[in-house]
């Protein structure tokens, strides 16, 4: 402490997958009020305006404080006792499994939990629940990526860590707003750039990262991978494929080289609009650099192709030799803080701790031992995040408990969403503000922010970060770990749900990750604390974890290559016709996290961003400011025109981070990725009109 009383505790930013160190300012009250640059290696002492204005949540008078109840939706909620609301809970839960069955009720976690809340989300929904419907809001992050990842390379994780952008000759962004969306991960791109690096930038918009490029690919939405077979095409062509290295380390090849066959340049001009120029010029960047390196988001992943837009980078990178090297790789960028971390242990459908399959019976088999149940216990796989709402609809789930999450916002089609969530007979949330979707429940839990537990998460680097307690709880609140553990017990198996704190449920995750490709069992507190962070896999407690893959070529498949898929561009799933000609794409703003009901709050980020708009080309005749409409064929909503040439004439774009009705989602189509279940956010047909007002 200062002489003033003040403490500095070391922790990370909560928002984003960057996860950029800071300090949180203590006062001698022991309550955080401010925060100070880290200079943590990720950030070196730079924060972006999120970050610098995130501890404001922590104190804000809209935090819940008791639980909020409600026996049915027509009543205004009550403040309860945690023993009632727990035990209306547990009343709840049992009422709906004995008279429907246990996979009648279901269980939604959070990208941005910590990663030993997420495992305890796997656990209690397969264990305390016994309900095979357990999944998270990854879906709706960059679980296509990691399809991908897991298709080519075995692993699910960025093969580079971001100081390998440093010395690449050649980066090429695809589908990511970084200036906007992951600020702080700009510094290695000027760093590069420093050095001469070639940039290209593949987006519809001129985004700010666009605007600096050396060349910026401006394809209609929904195109990307007929346009990354066409560079791959150029690049056989032109004989700049790595044939060395195709040879020794992949499998796959002589197919992908029939498919891109046909997609020539030419062909690459009709579908993706640009012109066929800057397929060649693209193509003999990247293949012709010494080190070249992608990187994507959710620009590419939102689609119903998202696995294989993906999958098409990944042939590019791996065809040109550019994996495993300083400045040669390819990497996928977290939209979540935890994003990455929120995957590996368990709360998603297919997948078990240390993202082991729920269907592979030596898996189930390991994991059981652990948690001290018959094989006979352990649930089937369940389905997807939105696949639940279209169950919830269909009265085949009636009950639900959401952690972290705000699907009335981030969800695609909001009317449907609404609709599923409305159909529940019961519906409890966790939450420290009182978001969209919580405010439909019939219970609350008030729980802790990111500053009042500790805990991991892991960033795109797949870098393991320890996040630190700066203050207590407000009176009334627990932390999620408590309610999960309390609602465990009163089901009868408090026995498997001991945990004093976050330090016991990381080392039992570290036991249930040791021995697969996820393996946290090296990593503990301690030396996450004396080391800033740790990638895994690090399977032992003196092994230095892995913050670059497959330097000897190797991937994690049994055969050690690198599977090469073959990809076919299909047309996006919402069709133009004469009333919706135009494609409406949808991301993220500086000042906005996600579904907003964090950043939404915050003073100096509202100021920043009070609003969502809609950004339109010149020649559609709008003056800035101006309402324009946007209709699809779920709905239209009116915002305010930002009149830019910034963006195609044939797509609209608006941000998301707002509720109905000034909500993106309500017009969004929520077709899905059938590998990933991933949402088509990014394209979906629509027409806009001159308004009377907003
Ligand atoms: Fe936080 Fe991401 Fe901004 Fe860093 S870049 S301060 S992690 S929001």
């Amino acid at each position: 402490a200062d002489q003033n009383g003040e403490t500095l505790v070391p922790t990370h930013c909560c928002f984003c997958g960057v996860q950029c160190g800071m300090y949180l300012r203590v006062d001698k009250a022991g309550k955080v009020f401010g925060v100070e640059p880290r200079n943590h290696d990720i950030n070196r002492m730079r924060l972006c305006p999120k970050g610098i204005n995130a501890y404001q949540q922590i104190n804000h008078p809209d935090r819940l404080t008791a639980p909020l109840m409600r026996r049915s939706r027509d009543e205004p909620f009550r403040e309860a006792s945690w023993e009632e609301a727990l035990d209306f809970t547990v009343s709840e839960i049992r009422r709906i499994q004995s008279a429907h069955g246990n996979d009648a009720f279901g269980l939604l976690g959070g990208a941005s939990l910590f990663s030993e809340k997420t495992y305890l989300v796997g656990k209690f929904g397969r264990v305390a629940l016994k309900t095979k419907h357990v999944d998270y809001n990854g879906r709706l992050c960059m679980v296509s990526a990691a399809g991908a990842n897991k298709l080519s390379f075995g692993i699910d994780r960025a093969g580079n860590p971001f100081s390998d952008i440093l010395h690449s000759d050649c980066l090429l962004i695809a589908g990511s707003n970084v200036g906007e969306c992951f600020p702080v991960m700009t510094q290695y791109v000027w760093g590069a750039r420093d050095r001469g690096a070639l940039l290209i930038v593949i987006d519809p918009r001129e985004t700010s990262i666009a605007r600096t490029a050396d060349i910026h690919v401006a394809l209609k939405p929904g195109t990307d991978s007929a346009f990354f077979n066409a560079v791959l095409n150029v690049v056989i062509r032109e004989n700049l494929v790595d044939e060395e290295y195709v040879a020794a380390h992949t499998t796959g090849w002589d197919e992908v080289k029939a498919t891109v066959a046909t997609y020539t340049p030419e062909r690459a001009t009709e579908i993706c609009g640009i012109p066929a120029a800057q397929v060649v010029q693209v193509a003999r960047a990247f293949a012709g650099a010494n080190n070249a390196m992608a990187w994507h988001a959710r620009g590419i992943e939102h689609h119903s192709q998202g696995v294989e837009n993906c999958l098409t980078v990944i042939n590019l990178c791996v065809a040109t030799g550019n994996i495993g090297k300083p400045g040669a790789g390819y990497g996928t960028i977290t939209g979540q803080g935890n994003g990455q971390g929120g995957r590996e242990h368990g709360q998603k459908a297919d997948l078990l701790p240390g993202g082991r399959s729920i269907l592979n019976p030596d898996h189930r088999r390991q994991i059981c031992e652990i948690w001290g149940i018959e094989e006979s216990e352990l649930p089937a796989a369940g389905t997807s995040m939105m696949e639940m709402v279209w169950q919830m609809q269909r009265q085949e789930i009636r009950g639900l408990i959401g952690i972290c999450n705000n699907p009335f916002v981030s969800l695609p089609n909001y009317k449907t969403v609404k609709d599923g969530y409305d159909t529940l007979e019961f519906h409890a949330q966790f939450d420290f503000f009182l978001s969209e979707t919580a405010d439909n429940a019939h219970v609350v839990f008030p729980v802790t922010t990111w500053a009042e537990d500790e805990g991991v998460m892991a960033n795109a680097e797949a870098r393991v970060v320890k996040h630190n307690k700066a203050q207590e709880p407000p009176e009334g609140v627990r932390t999620d770990t408590w309610v999960m553990c309390q609602l465990a017990q009163r089901l009868g198996v408090g026995d498997k749900f001991d945990y004093p704190g976050s330090r016991e449920v990381f080392d039992e995750l570290r036991i249930a990750s040791a021995g697969t490709v996820i393996d946290y069992y090296g990593i503990t507190y301690d030396r996450l604390e004396e080391t800033g962070g740790i990638a895994w896999p690090c399977p032992t407690t003196d092994h230095p974890g892995t913050p670059r893959l497959f330097e000897d070529g190797k991937s994690y498949h049994s055969d050690g290559k690198i599977h090469l898929q073959t990809v076919e561009w299909h047309p996006p799933m919402d069709p133009y016709d004469d009333d919706h000609p135009m494609s409406l794409t949808t991301g993220r703003t500086v000042a906005h996290f996600l579904s907003g009901n964090q950043t939404r709050r915050l003073a100096g980020l509202v100021e920043q961003t009070p609003r969502p708009w809609a950004e339109v080309h010149p020649s559609h005749g709008f003056k800035n400011g101006e309402p324009v409409r946007v209709v699809t064929r779920r709905g239209s909503e009116v915002f305010p025109a930002l009149v830019t040439e910034a963006i195609r004439p044939d797509t609209v774009f608006v941000p998301y981070h707002w509720p109905y009705p000034t909500a993106a989602n309500a017009l969004t189509l929520d077709a899905l990725d059938p590998r990933s279940k991933i949402p088509e956010y990014k394209v979906c047909a629509c027409r806009i009109e001159h308004a009377e007002q907003i």
